[in-house]
């Protein structure tokens, strides 16, 4: 029987910045979206923000949420006379 447990995918729980290498810490952060001369920022969003050079990191299952929000804004807002959506959450 062949088990194949992956022992060497290390699951780490603070993330490491793609750029730098220091250690990520959980923040806040505006994304901007550009699409067929309109815009879109979606402020608040939960990220992984890297202290040392500013790199930012969106969880897979957030930013899918978000580009699929926005997606959908694009397509609504594309008759309509305007440049710029934004979408902004209360924080609590
Ligand atoms: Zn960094």
């Amino acid at each position: 029987m062949r088990d194949s447990h992956s022992a060497r995918v290390k699951v780490t729980v603070s993330k490491a910045c793609p750029e730098c290498g220091a250690a990520m810490r959980q923040g806040r952060t505006t994304l901007h979206f550009e699409r067929g001369g309109s815009y879109a920022d979606v402020e608040n969003v939960n990220a992984m923000l890297c202290e040392r050079c500013g790199a930012r990191s969106v969880p897979g299952k957030t930013a899918l949420k978000i580009s699929d929000a926005v997606e959908r804004l694009f397509r609504a807002g594309k008759d309509l006379d305007m440049t710029g959506i934004s979408f902004h959450k209360l924080a609590s």
